[in-house]
């Protein structure tokens, strides 16, 4: 399924490379196990795989990040294993960074007996001052006995170990914030999801990403580009504790218009119920964005084509839409939708007496989708908004049938103002079949459905983005821009063909666009579908 075309743009043709890449290449994704994946994530997986699988025959690592015992969980884990499976991304070996606990201990040890470390117990605010001010801490020149004495005190999680944490002695004047003697051990009494009470203490990213790098055997260490100032601390860390080389490669972050990437916000608003949870399709996660109707050779395409640009911008979601057009298209086979409400009833003079039915190909161009039953008949339905268009003897074109003039419409006493201001609903219509008219020439080309035949009721769901501004301010509270209103259902009535389509299945409904089908008709129960968006402002 879902393998049309646009296979033109195959993994290898990305003009995206790495430095010396002759003895192997080892990349690591390493997500913190405390939310789902969103597409940013996506686009660091599936850049990670992409060299160590298309590009280069190297292999790739998935560690979980589990270092903020507050934060993490296992379903969060589960879950980032199974969404790398469904972007077709295989990690050759899964590790965390706890199983690195007891090494990255022994590091801090070394570094704190070759004075290349110290505890610190300055209070946040007056630290962050204290470094932006180049000031040195008072506890920077004190005693290898003592720095590891308070290590040991924060190892056993005391009251006092609680107090104090480990800072790399790098350099305090220097012009890169970074290397003002970052901190690289926390004390932190709560339990961890994996190592239980084992462990009081807890290292940094800025320590743990470059040694579990080096012992892992990574060569190339994927970063986004507000790393960039972190990597001469990086070096420095590999240096200071004598551990292998690796190299650091930043790529742009990802940001969509209109949508947060940020697990924190998107744990708020799971919580508050903004959503139906993390594979709500207004999400901009893995999960969420497929089942909005987005193919994974669609997203694969429009993250390798962005692969090596290194500045952010702030994309519009149509790019990513009209891409995964390109893959919809040639596979999504046609149907047929009439909305429920104020839903005419049709007689078509003309039409055989008794009704019957035709096999027709699901798409005109591709006849491998398979074939779907087309009933004709006398009695049809047509949507409101098309009936209540038409003039007195007006020629129209009944879609995949043939051209009918329209002779006696029905209209409600009620002006009820539908399309232009004195339009009043259709209540009953008859048509005259007029086959021999060409339909190339009808402006009016309308779907409608034979009621000989069992309709399927459906649902037919649109949504909206979830923030009404197109991008957030640093300072900006994310709930105050929040949609009111995204999501909207339309009722309607779908041909017989229709309620043998399963969950997943991607169709398009004659003239109004693409849909994933969300649940299958099932015990009379209406079929969901969501609509696909194409990049097209509707
Ligand atoms: P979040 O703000 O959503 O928590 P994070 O960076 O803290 O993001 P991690 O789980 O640590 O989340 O991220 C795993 C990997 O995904 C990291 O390598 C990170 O650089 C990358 N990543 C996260 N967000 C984006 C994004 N918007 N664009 C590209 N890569 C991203
Ligand atoms: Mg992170
Ligand atoms: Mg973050």
């Amino acid at each position: 399924k879902n393998d049309g075309k646009a296979k033109e743009d195959d993994g290898a043709s990305y003009d995206i490379g790495l430095q010396d890449t002759e003895q192997g290449v080892v990349t690591r994704f390493p997500p913190e196990p405390s939310g789902y994946l969103h597409i940013g994530h996506a686009k660091a997986a599936l850049l990670n795989d992409y060299f160590a699988h298309k590009k280069y025959k190297g292999k790739l690592i998935l560690r979980f990040d589990d270092t903020n015992p507050l934060k993490e969980k296992q379903e969060f884990e589960d879950s980032i294993v199974h969404d790398l499976e469904l972007m077709g991304i295989k990690p050759d070996q899964v590790t965390h960074t706890s199983d690195y606990f007891q090494e990255l201990y022994d590091y801090c040890v070394q570094m704190l007996k070759d004075g290349m470390a110290y505890a610190d117990n300055t209070p946040q605010d007056i630290l962050r001052d204290e470094r932006m001010k180049k000031i040195e801490s008072k506890n920077r020149n004190n005693s290898i006995e003592e720095n590891l004495a308070h290590f040991e005190e924060m190892k056993k999680g005391s009251e006092e170990g609680t107090k104090w944490y480990i800072r790399a002695k790098l350099d305090m004047q220097s012009l890169n914030g970074a290397m003002r003697d970052p901190v690289v051990y926390r004390c932190s009494p709560e339990p961890h999801h994996r190592t239980g009470s084992t462990w009081k203490i807890y290292p940094t990213y800025d320590f743990a990403c470059p040694v579990v790098d080096a012992v892992e055997g990574v060569t190339h260490a994927l970063r986004t580009t507000e790393y960039n100032d972190r990597d001469a601390q990086y070096q420095w860390m590999l240096k200071a504790l004598k551990l292998r080389h690796v190299y650091n490669w930043n790529f742009a972050r990802m940001a969509f218009i209109k949508t947060f990437l940020s697990k924190r916000k998107l744990t708020k608003i799971v919580d508050n119920g903004g959503v139906w949870g993390w594979d709500d399709p207004r999400m901009p996660t893995v999960r969420g964005i497929r089942r909005r109707g987005m193919t994974i050779e669609a997203l694969q395409e429009f993250i390798l084509k962005q692969g090596p640009s290194k500045s952010i911008t702030l994309m519009d979601w149509s790019s990513f839409w009209a891409t995964n057009k390109k893959y919809i298209d040639p596979v999504a086979g046609r149907y047929t939708a009439v909305t429920k409400q104020d839903v005419v009833h049709c007689t078509v003079v003309g039409a055989r007496e008794a009704p019957y039915h035709e096999e027709k190909d699901l798409h005109a161009k591709n006849a491998s989708v398979g074939k779907k039953k087309v009933y004709y008949s006398k009695r049809i339905i047509l949507d409101q908004a098309d009936a209540a268009s038409f003039a007195q003897d007006e020629e129209i074109t009944l879609m995949n049938w043939g051209n009918a003039i329209v002779r006696n419409v029905g209209r409600s006493l009620n002006p009820l103002p539908l399309i232009t201001g004195d339009e009043r609903k259709v209540t009953s219509l008859e048509l005259e079949l007029h086959l021999q008219g060409d339909v190339k020439k009808t402006s009016k080309k309308v779907t409608w459905l034979s009621e000989d035949q069992e309709l399927t009721p459906v649902q037919l769901y649109d949504f909206d983005y979830l923030l009404t501004k197109d991008k957030l301010d640093e300072d900006d509270e994310f709930e105050k821009f929040l949609n009111p209103k995204t999501s909207e259902m339309t009722e309607a009535l779908a041909d017989v063909n229709v309620a043998g389509l399963k969950e997943d299945d991607i169709i398009q409904f004659d003239r109004r666009g693409y849909f994933r089908c969300d649940r299958a008709f099932k015990n009379g129960e209406p079929a969901v579908f969501f609509q696909i968006p194409t990049g097209k402002a509707k």
